[in-house]
């Protein structure tokens, strides 16, 4: 078949899974959306008529997130999953040889987009602690069509400040986006900063603080005539009425999500003491729900493997500048608690 060449060459993007007891792996929230909201989004499901299509501006959706982000309607739309926002971005932004720029290490699906539109990929390398090289971003923002940072980063947990953004999205002559999949994690937001520079585009998403992984539902936020030009190039009603109503509850529940949000910023720091004080194991400073650490004295791939074994799933990374580290996601108290001792016992302490 006459696949391109690029694509051929493209690795398959697979997280491995194996049914793990305990699922440290991909970010997600370890609480489910409680009963009680489910059973609200099933009726809701329930009374709406399945063989129509959603409406074309998902209207009810986007109100909602115009009163959680305080942005007016036409600032906003939504993809299945930030994913497929980014995917729009980068083609309705870039074709094939122009400049674009990330971080590394950073989040591997900004890569795969580039190499599907075969543009010309500048990494910043983040520097020796894994904080952001602003100086060296200001200057690529420059010289590229399309700047992509993800902050906090995934997967160094580190994160960019209001003013550091402002600076690069000062400098760049193109686009510039800041995914804020951990937002929440964190609460620092660039969308102060929309209104001063039409340049600039946010993405969100419900995988991680709203527990929606498996749903997709993701949000762009931008000045209103980028967002209708952007939309062009997302596929016309890929965000189905599930997402939709889901996505509307739970922004209609906030309490519920903060409580679950605080209990994870909490396990984090809880998580990042416990990792300080093993011998050999350093942990770096993270605003989102996972924390990279370095192993020394053992090799990362073979703590991996140990903790698999105990039914305990986490993430190693094969590139070169994180070989030697592992990424946990914050999971439940209980799930945390069987991470550390398994890592306690590895460590003899
Ligand atoms: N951006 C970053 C930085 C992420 O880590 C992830 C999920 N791993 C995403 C975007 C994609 O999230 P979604 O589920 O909304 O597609």
């Amino acid at each position: 078949m006459n696949i391109r060449r690029i694509i051929c060459e493209l690795p398959q993007y697979v997280v491995p899974q194996n049914g793990a007891r305990i699922k440290l792996n991909q970010n997600e929230s370890p609480f489910d959306v409680p009963e009680q909201l489910k059973k609200e989004i099933l009726s809701r499901l329930e009374n709406v008529s399945w063989n129509r299509y959603p409406a074309c501006n998902a209207a009810r959706i986007i109100k909602a997130l115009s009163r959680y982000t305080n942005l007016s309607d036409d600032c906003i739309f939504v993809g299945n999953g930030s994913n497929e926002i980014l995917q729009a971005i980068f083609s309705a932004t870039c074709e094939q040889t122009d400049p674009v720029v990330f971080v590394s290490p950073g989040y591997s699906v900004f890569s795969r987009l580039a190499q599907i539109l075969r543009l010309r990929v500048t990494t910043v390398p983040l520097l020796e602690d894994f904080r952001f090289d602003v100086t060296a971003l200001m200057k690529e923002a420059a010289r590229a069509r399309l700047v992509v940072l993800a902050t906090p980063n995934n997967p160094t947990g580190t994160t960019l400040s209001l003013k550091e953004i402002e600076a690069i999205t000062a400098c760049s002559n193109g686009v510039v986006v800041i995914d804020e999949a951990y937002y929440e994690f964190n609460k620092i937001t660039a969308q102060v900063l929309l209104k001063t520079y039409n340049n600039l585009i946010i993405t969100r998403t419900f995988s991680k603080a709203f527990g929606l992984a498996g749903l997709r539902l993701g949000y762009l936020l931008t000045q209103p005539e980028n967002a209708r030009e952007i939309e062009k190039a997302r596929l016309p009603f890929s965000v189905g009425i599930f997402q939709q109503i889901a996505g509307e509850v739970l922004l209609g529940n906030s309490d519920v999500l903060d409580r679950v949000i605080q209990e994870i910023i909490d396990e984090r720091e809880r998580i990042f003491s416990l990792l300080r004080a093993l011998p050999g194991i350093t942990p770096i400073p993270s605003s989102a729900n996972f924390i990279l650490f370095h192993v020394e004295g053992m090799s990362a791939e073979a703590v991996f493997k140990t903790l698999y074994k105990k039914g305990v799933l986490i993430r190693h990374f094969n590139s070169e500048r994180i070989n030697k580290m592992l990424r946990v996601t914050i999971g439940k108290p209980a799930e945390n608690d069987v991470f550390i001792s398994c890592l306690q016992e590895l460590t003899g302490t």
